[in-house]
């Protein structure tokens, strides 16, 4: 579990100790992340694409992705339309999900993730133990942006 981004070299020094290369291709898949933050396989390629010279095809940038979660490098995220996103942060952390351009912000709200965790600890799910809460406000904007 980790708040901030891994950087390119803590990312490099992660997939050895996974005993994985740290290939052109997964390199760029994390700079674009650093950069997005939050992103689907789409925008990662289209951000390959116009900022490296780096030619990872959608496919594999999807598997490079899916690698990365698998590793808990990065979280998944699925938007309300379920589009599957990725999280360069994996820590507990709350969501504004921009539902006009479909982007996800990082909001900083321990107080609010301590309140709903509260709770849930003395629910009972039957048959079930609870492993987790992720919170997403979903929302509009007020103004359109120019
Ligand atoms: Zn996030």
């Amino acid at each position: 579990m980790q708040l901030t981004p891994l950087s390119v070299e803590a990312f490099r020094l992660a997939l050895k100790s996974k005993g994985l290369k740290a290939t052109t291709q997964r390199v760029a898949v994390h700079q674009a992340m650093m950069a997005l933050g939050h992103a689907c396989a789409d925008q990662v390629s289209e951000w390959i694409e116009d900022k490296t010279n780096a030619s990872v095809s959608t496919a594999s940038v999807y598997n490079i992705l899916s690698q990365m979660a698998l590793l808990g490098i990065y979280s998944h995220r699925y938007s309300p339309d379920s589009k599957m996103y990725f999280d360069v942060n994996t820590g507990n952390h709350v969501h504004l999900y921009d539902a006009e351009s479909g982007t996800f912000t990082d909001l900083d709200d321990p107080e609010l993730v301590a309140m709903v965790e509260n709770h849930i600890i003395h629910k009972r799910y039957r048959g079930y133990k609870t492993e987790g809460v992720e919170i997403k406000i979903i929302a509009r904007p007020t103004q359109r942006k120019k």
